[in-house]
């Protein structure tokens, strides 16, 4: 059975292309990122606030957005959420339409809940991420950066960002907006 996250609220979600990477030595990781400019002071919990270099690694399109970046108690901010967890989720954003079978393309129910077992015309057995969901909004992994408020279409990470990621991880890192 697939494990599913249901947090709502919009972000861009960095996370690396195997489900089940997670760094072997966590702080190593982390200290790597504060350094880079890309986090910030640990703000509670896994959450930072933006680095100093953090406009400089992602990058806002169309005129510069007025960004809020101190902390508030809603969590109504641009800040960084570091995640791991003990299996690999699935994550899809309310834009993630509906699922069709990778194989036959054939359109699934929509909006299913529960993992699939095998598609209704070609047979082939799924679970939900393998799914064909519209590009850039799901995510299945136990590791990721979540970067709060920030919307598809507002803002993309930079090549230079996704090349550290995967230099830092010996993993490829991709983007999705949830
Ligand atoms: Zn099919």
């Amino acid at each position: 059975m697939t494990q599913i996250e249901t947090t709502a609220g919009e972000r861009m979600v960095l996370y690396p292309v195997d489900p089940y990477y997670v760094p072997e030595a966590r702080d190593t990781f982390l200290q790597a990122l504060i350094q880079r400019g890309l986090l910030g002071a640990h703000w509670r919990d896994d959450r930072y606030l933006v680095g100093q270099r953090f406009m400089q690694e992602i990058v806002f399109i169309g005129c510069a957005p007025f960004l809020r970046v101190d902390p508030q108690d809603d969590l109504q901010f641009c800040h960084l959420q570091v995640f791991a967890t003990e299996e690999a989720i699935f994550r899809r954003s309310p834009q993630a339409g509906a699922p069709r079978c990778p194989q036959c393309r054939v359109a699934l129910i929509s909006n299913a809940v529960a993992d699939l077992e095998m598609c209704p015309q070609c047979h082939r057995k799924m679970a939900l991420q393998d799914c064909a969901w519209r590009a850039g909004r799901t995510v299945w992994s136990r590791f990721g950066i979540n970067i709060w408020t920030l919307q598809k279409g507002d803002a993309q990470a930079t090549d230079s960002l996704l090349d550290f990621l995967q230099r830092l991880s010996d993993v490829k890192w991709k983007t999705a907006f949830l």
